[in-house]
């Protein structure tokens, strides 16, 4: 009896999305034989950070990188290191709360909910333009004495117009403020290891290492500018400071290398094919169905380009539809942040699922009359 069954924990299939709460994504082969490599010795932590985020710096063509325990704690290692610079006395003083009051500009459109991470860090957030649009004499307005960095979320799914990377880095420059990008989910394309930072010129940018990546779930990198690593390197574990409780153990970090290399050398237009391939069986398999439109569309819900089904309904039946496949065993995920549409994904499918996916999803719909 495998490790869940022993446990009663239902297994799920993902057309959804790389989400935690579903166990994030399902490492390749080698990232476990890495892992399990790695288990079997003592090593220097402060050495092997060192040398695998030179490999992953390498890799991503970025001058330097750091493995973090994934995306949130990355961003409250970040703004640490801005806070401190690397300081061993800055670096007290926020342990003794006698640190300076600190800021990070958040333009509306990036308030997420993993932005309470920056209150982790032991920032203020300042939020700067509205829902609709922010200019840049705002966010010139909002830097003063006690602004540590500007946090830059990207992704095509944000919907509301905010000022683009490019002008919040010239900004940024002009007064001398760091910019670090979220970018966790923003895998495909490749090129995203090293857009952000090379081609825009933010200071760090932050992947989760548990979603496209399909290292560790608990893993995520930063990578930029020497300076600024260095100084996340004086926070971090295995240091007993503050950022000490987001430990990156040994196996995570061969894991996240490995996966990294992984990634970058995997041949992604016959994985976009294969991804196509699904996507439009399905189309066609679905909408035969009457009563529901089905469409392809070309970015998923992290407005990646990965293409996805969308289901619409002419009735408001979400909750309905979801519950049914809830009770299966498999469970079904799917996307279904709507009361009337449901979006299904392949990226995160694995072998023989696609049409077990299908046949259920027409099994749900069959009990229900449009
Ligand atoms: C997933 C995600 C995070 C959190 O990532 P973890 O690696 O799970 O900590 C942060 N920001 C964004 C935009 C995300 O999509």
């Amino acid at each position: 009896m495998d490790f869940y069954t022993s446990l009663g924990v239902t297994k799920r299939i993902n057309a959804a999305a790389y989400y935690t709460a579903i166990g994030g994504s399902i490492m390749a082969p080698q990232v476990l034989e890495a892992m399990i490599d790695a288990s079997k010795s003592f090593i220097s932590i402060h050495e092997l950070q060192l040398k695998a985020g030179n490999k992953i710096a390498k890799l991503t063509k970025n001058e330097a990188a750091f493995i973090t325990t994934g995306a949130a704690a990355a961003i409250v290692l970040s703004i640490l290191a801005f806070r401190t610079k690397g300081d061993v006395k800055e670096i007290q003083r926020i342990i003794d709360g006698t640190a300076a009051p600190s800021e990070i500009i958040v333009q509306t459109g990036h308030r997420i909910p993993y932005d309470s991470a920056i209150r982790l860090a032991g920032s203020k957030i300042v939020t700067v333009g509205n829902a609709i649009q922010t200019f840049e004499y705002e966010l010139e307005s909002a830097i003063n004495s006690s602004t540590t960095a500007i946090f830059y979320v990207a992704g095509a799914h944000l919907a509301s117009p905010v000022l683009s990377l490019n002008t919040v880095v010239k900004i940024a420059q002009k007064y001398k403020v760091p910019v670090f990008v979220d970018a966790a989910a923003q895998l495909p394309p490749l090129s995203n290891l090293w857009h952000f930072t090379k081609e825009c010129g933010a200071d760090l940018v932050i992947f989760s290492g548990g979603k496209a990546l399909k290292g560790p779930q608990s893993t995520g990198i930063i990578l930029g500018k020497a300076i600024w690593i260095e100084a996340i390197r004086e926070n971090a574990s295995p240091f007993q400071r503050f950022a000490r409780a987001f430990k990156v153990g040994k196996e995570e970090i061969a894991g996240i290398t490995t996966a990294v290399e992984r990634y970058i050398n995997n041949d992604h237009v016959s994985e976009f094919k294969n991804w196509e391939r699904i996507i439009d069986g399905w189309v066609a398999e679905l909408s035969v169905i009457s009563g529901i439109r089905v469409d392809r569309e070309e970015l998923n819900e992290a407005g990646q380009p990965i293409p996805r089904v969308r289901i619409q309904f002419s009735q408001e039946i979400v909750p309905k539809v979801i519950a049914e496949l809830q009770s299966l065993d498999p469970i079904i995920e799917v996307v279904h942040n709507s009361k009337d549409i449901i979006w299904l994904s392949a990226d995160g499918l694995q072998e023989n699922e696609k049409d077990i996916v299908s046949t259920q999803i027409r099994k749900a719909l069959s009990n229900f009359k449009f």
